[in-house]
């Protein structure tokens, strides 16, 4: 039988503690005492435990009881929680097995591969990864490839792609590649309807891996589907847009959908109100070049 990969277990642990420490979990009871431990003990616990398993393992050199310098655990506690937080949830960790363990995004696009996993796939032309900086602060996540996007296999590159480019560009003073572009699905349904339950179900892991690779501090959900699918809610985008939401520790900020906006020009200010807050958020000066038209 396969030996447990006890730092994949690890770092399941300390993302899960992590997260929680997040939404504010200072402490957890302990068992036989009423008080209660506090989080940064119990990853030290588990560290020290892992560590001493991979001591016994004739693979790994650290002498027992110690904590490795690479890979062992960062005190983590409310306060000290890294302000990108590391992503795999864990409900996801089991769908597609080696997933989690991918580091890089050309690993990623790699394992997805030419993608069987939902019925989408013999519609494609071309499967839509997502472009952008590996390491960018800010994630753009959108619904699904359209018609231009399916043909070049990058996303948001039609119409409403040049407004989302406007929007980067010259209303928050950014370059397109200085952000990280991408959707919850990565192939194009028919008829650009709205991807299908279980197409988002078969999809969904490689987002959240994305995400976990390129650690964001901030996402913008663009539009109904996308937000909706991050959020696990049914709640129209009207009542979501302009309200921060935690998506399992990074804020994200609703808004519409750039296709919306070439219908619905009126509703740009709106668009460019949410844009104000994320870009106060990341700390970014304005431009003073004027939004995008
Ligand atoms: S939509 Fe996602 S799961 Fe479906 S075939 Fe494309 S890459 Fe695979």
């Amino acid at each position: 039988m396969t030996p447990p990969d006890h730092r994949l277990l690890l770092d399941s642990i300390r993302d899960y503690v992590g997260q929680l420490a997040e939404e504010g979990l200072e402490g957890l009871p302990a068992p036989g005492d009423r008080r209660a431990a506090i989080v940064p003990t119990l990853l030290d616990a588990a560290a020290a435990a892992v560590t001493n398993s991979d001591a016994r393992h004739p693979c790994v050199a650290s002498p027992p009881g110690t904590v490795p310098e690479q890979g062992g655990l960062p005190r983590v506690g409310r306060g000290a929680v890294s302000p990108r937080p590391a992503m795999m949830p864990g409900e996801l960790l089991s769908r597609y097995p080696g997933l989690e363990k991918l580091a890089s995004l050309e690993e990623l696009r790699d394992f997805i591969g030419d993608c069987t996993r939902c019925k989408l796939a013999p519609l494609r032309t071309n499967l839509v990864f997502g472009v952008g900086n590996s390491e960018a602060e800010l994630m753009f996540v959108g619904e699904g490839p359209g018609a231009d996007e399916d043909a070049r296999g990058e996303p948001f590159v039609g119409r409403a792609g040049q407004l989302l480019t406007d929007i980067i560009e010259r209303g928050m003073g950014l370059r397109r590649a200085d952000v990280y572009i991408c959707n919850v699905i990565k192939c194009r349904p028919p008829d650009n309807r709205n991807p299908e339950p279980d197409e988002v179900a078969a999809c969904e892991p490689f987002l959240m891996r994305q995400i976990g690779i390129v650690r964001p501090r901030v996402i913008v959900g663009l539009g109904t589907f996308a937000v909706q699918a991050l959020l696990k809610v049914k709640t129209p985008i009207s009542r979501l847009r302009g309200a921060w939401q935690d998506v399992r520790g990074v804020k994200m900020m609703p808004t519409f959908h750039p296709a919306y906006l070439l219908r619905n020009p009126a509703d740009k200010r709106l668009v460019w109100q949410d844009i104000r807050e994320v870009m106060k958020e990341l700390g970014l000066e304005m431009p003073g070049r004027g939004r995008p038209q």
